[in-house]
């Protein structure tokens, strides 16, 4: 049995009038991702976890963000492509931890709704499924609401 850990770790600029698209669910918030996607921070740092626990490159090799079909694309279709490529490679999910730094909105009321949403995309159970969330104390870009970072760690075993 081959077992695997990977990370992963995005950001995004957030302005005003953009969506917030946090593990898929839309989050209601006065600033948004600028984004070539949908800018979905979580999702995109799990992806690069997954990809880089089978050492598959990253996001930005698989979906370019010069590529039109990528343009706007939902997040979660990016994310069900990553699991197939690592199932491709005989392995499958074992669990995900994640954070997600923000300063404003409060995540704690979402999470459970992101953790339903990653669960139906990934198909792990929401029992191996960790989304966390901080603040940064009102320092740097995330504290002054410039932007947005999450980071991911993931665990895939062989089949
Ligand atoms: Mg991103």
């Amino acid at each position: 049995m081959d077992i695997r850990t990977g990370q992963g770790i995005d950001f995004h600029r957030l302005e005003e009038g953009l969506e917030l698209w946090i593990g898929g669910v839309p989050i209601s918030s006065d600033k948004g991702a600028v984004a070539h996607s949908d800018g979905d921070v979580l999702i995109h740092a799990i992806c690069d976890a997954i990809l880089g626990a089978a050492a598959l490159g990253d996001i930005g090799f698989h979906f370019p963000n010069t590529d039109p079909r990528y343009k706007g694309i939902d997040s979660r279709i990016l994310l069900t492509k990553c699991v197939e490529l690592v199932m491709l490679k005989g392995y499958h999910l074992v669990n995900i931890d994640s954070t997600v730094c923000l300063e404003t909105p409060k995540l704690a009321p979402h999470i459970d709704a992101i953790k339903e949403s990653l669960s139906a995309v990934t198909g792990l159970e929401k029992s191996r499924i960790g989304v966390k969330a901080t603040t940064t104390e009102k320092m740097g870009f995330t504290g002054r609401g410039e932007g947005i970072a999450a980071q991911a760690a993931v665990l895939i075993r062989s089949v």
